[in-house]
């Protein structure tokens, strides 16, 4: 099988019985123990159980029931509950968690017969935009070494991007899917907050939290997000909206923009962020109008409170969350505690990492009794304001264009001593969870070598005209076929 091959290559050679799932796995857990020296980005790869899970699929494959995903080695980010398998959220509280049971977004991709090949690495409790605040130490980027992959799914973002496995989950709930895979030249999808369940997803905010997948194009992408979707019985937010083009997918794959002429907005104040690879931009921009879309500046007026307003309310929330982990019931615990004060406090100050308590503190005083009208309330005043603005766009517009990031990959080490700085990264991508739209970040070119992301948005449940616009654009350029040499990793 070739280097960088995708999830669709992947599974035709198996169907034609090229090769065997095992020979796949094998050469994915040689190439992740080969690479991952100098990208780190696995906390866990476990070669018995995707040894086993291949062979079962192996079995599948010659009993003729097999789908797309038979057979396909997968690595998830190290959030989801995988039963019997490790589970840190890359947190010292969490580094001997072992999971009882199975996300329902994983479950449903291991029973359409992928095989888990490990978790991956990730900013601390999904905190952070450059998978520098994990325990099990920063994930670097393919491109570059010496750079963040971005975060918190960074170490997704990394797996795929350095051809480790075709795709690999994450979570975005404030762009941690869209901004790794922007700087890691990968496609990454957001999908609709309630697409999928996020039963077994270790909650960081969950009026934000969502998974999604990074993958080496939008047609692996809608693969993927059909057999995840669904509505679960599990998490009260996940939709009954069902959807009869998703599930359609692995028969007709996403198939032809219905209209060629889709209205396409510029998010004008999102454009203004940029302070790298506009020319890209533009270049995105001027393809889509060559498939016959029409470009329109459009403006959102209350997009720049959006990312203080995110910092409230994700922190509220997260503090609410992480209240569960005290030493007690499951997690770190301290060594002879004195009272159970004393177990409650230092079990918290010796499992979580600086960026985590600073999110606690935050979110406590956000919602303190003196100040939540101050703070918590007026952040949910703003994003109703922000929500409004992308409902009023999309009156106008069938799609939104914006850049993922401001910039491109910046150094590890960079930003980590200034926290605003690191928040700054997701300017462009905060403001879509609060509205709960679904997202894609695509690659588009590079500036001075390093990948440029194009970030299409559309209204909610649209995944539809998101991914086929974002296919008709993969189909006429060839941005997203761009691979890492990996010269200094290997
Ligand atoms: N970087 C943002 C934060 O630190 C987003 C994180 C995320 O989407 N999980 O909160």
């Amino acid at each position: 099988m070739e280097e960088f091959s995708s999830l669709r290559e992947q599974s035709q050679s198996l169907g034609r019985g090229d090769c065997t799932s095992l020979e796949l796995t094998e050469a994915a857990l040689d190439r992740a123990q080969r690479l991952d020296k100098a990208l780190n980005c696995f906390i866990t790869l476990d070669e018995e159980k995707a040894v086993a899970a291949a062979k079962a699929a192996d079995q599948r494959l010659q009993g003729g029931s097999a789908g797309p995903l038979t057979g396909i080695p997968l690595a998830h980010k190290d959030l989801f509950c995988i039963e019997g398998w490790r589970t840190t959220c890359a947190s010292k509280m969490l580094a001997n968690f072992t999971a009882p049971y199975t996300a329902t977004a994983i479950a449903r991709l291991q029973d359409a017969g992928s095989v888990t090949l490990g978790k991956l690495n990730m900013d601390e409790f999904a905190m952070g935009s450059s998978t520098e605040t994990s325990h099990f130490g920063a994930t670097a980027n393919p491109w570059a070494l010496q750079r963040t992959p971005g975060g918190s799914s960074g170490g997704s973002a990394a797996c795929v991007a350095a051809g480790i496995t075709a795709a690999a989950t994450g979570t975005d709930t404030g762009g941690s899917i869209r901004q790794p895979a922007s700087f890691c030249g990968v496609t990454g999808l957001k999908p609709t907050y309630g697409r999928v369940s996020r039963y077994g997803m270790i909650a960081f905010a969950s009026s934000l939290d969502q998974g999604g997948v990074f993958a080496r194009d939008v047609e692996d992408a809608a693969l993927l997000l059909s057999a995840m979707a669904g509505f679960d019985p599990r998490d009260s937010t996940s939709s009954a909206h069902r959807d009869p083009w998703l599930e359609s997918v692995p028969e007709r794959g996403v198939g032809e923009l219905a209209s060629p002429t889709l209205t396409i907005g510029l998010a004008n104040e999102l454009f203004s962020e940029i302070n790298e690879g506009a020319e890209r931009l533009d270049e995105a921009r001027r393809a889509l109008e060559a498939l016959g879309c029409r470009c329109r500046t459009v403006s959102l007026p209350h997009i720049r409170t959006a990312m203080p307003a995110y910092y409230v309310i994700a922190g509220a929330e997260a503090s609410t969350n992480l209240s569960r982990y005290d030493g007690v019931r499951f997690g770190h615990r301290c060594e002879q505690p004195e009272s159970l004060k004393d177990l409650y406090e230092r079990s918290r100050s010796e499992g979580f990492g600086a960026e985590v308590k600073r999110r606690i503190l935050t979110g406590t005083y956000a919602l303190s009794a003196g100040y939540f009208d101050a703070y918590y309330l007026k952040a949910q005043k703003i994003r109703r304001l922000v929500a409004g603005d992308f409902a009023a766009a999309f009156k106008e517009v069938d799609l939104l264009l914006a850049p993922t990031t401001p910039g491109t990959a910046f150094l590890r080490g960079e930003l980590t001593d200034d926290p605003v700085a690191m928040y700054q990264q997701d300017v462009c991508t905060i403001p879509v969870n609060l509205a709960g739209l679904p997202a894609i970040s695509l690659p588009c070119g590079q500036h001075e070598g390093l990948p440029v992301g194009v970030q299409l948005i559309a209204r909610h449940f649209d995944e539809r005209r998101l991914l086929q616009a974002g296919a008709a654009l993969q189909r006429a350029t060839n941005w997203h076929k761009a691979q890492p040499s990996l010269e200094e990793a290997s």
